[in-house]
């Protein structure tokens, strides 16, 4: 199952989506792009920990039958 994180609930206002296998591959790609995008600093373990909390499975694709 997908993962995704909407960057925005981590970082108000960002529209960017981050999807992957896994947690840990989507917090890496986040902080990727955290690093770039926000100008992200040293990663604190609260900041890892929130990444994480806003990670959900991605919805099923529905198909037309
Ligand atoms: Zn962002």
């Amino acid at each position: 199952m997908t993962k995704v994180l909407d960057c925005g609930s981590v970082f108000p206002g960002c529209d960017y989506q981050v999807h992957g296998p896994t947690d840990a591959e989507v917090i890496v790609k986040e902080l990727d792009h955290a690093h770039s995008a926000h100008e992200l600093g040293p990663v604190s373990v609260a900041l890892r920990e929130r990444i994480r909390g806003a990670i959900r499975e991605a919805e099923p694709v529905k198909r037309a039958s």
